[in-house]
């Protein structure tokens, strides 16, 4: 008899945790794609120098003719930044 209620507890238990889980479900697969862990490391967002919008890291151009690297939403941004300072693009 009195196994029967601690299997019964147990199954309660089980129960919870299976309708708990389920609920927590949509939340963890929101942002697309890919491992979890990889995201957060190159979805870090730089700022773009010459129309001040941020981006995605690993979306971003990268120029690796300065002193440190600058990063642009896109080629036509990189070629204004570097005609306004003169470098040449290797
Ligand atoms: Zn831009």
């Amino acid at each position: 008899m009195f196994k029967l209620l601690i299997y019964a507890v147990f199954l309660y238990v089980i129960y919870r945790l299976l309708t708990g889980s389920r609920k927590k479900k949509p939340v963890g697969s929101g942002s697309g794609g890919q491992g979890a862990g990889e995201i957060s490391i190159h979805d870090q967002l730089v700022e773009d120098p010459v129309c001040h919008i941020y981006i995605p890291k690993r979306q971003a151009i990268v120029l690796h003719d300065t002193d440190t690297p600058v990063f642009f939403c896109s080629e036509q941004c990189r070629k204004i930044y570097c005609d306004s300072r003169e470098i040449k693009l290797s």
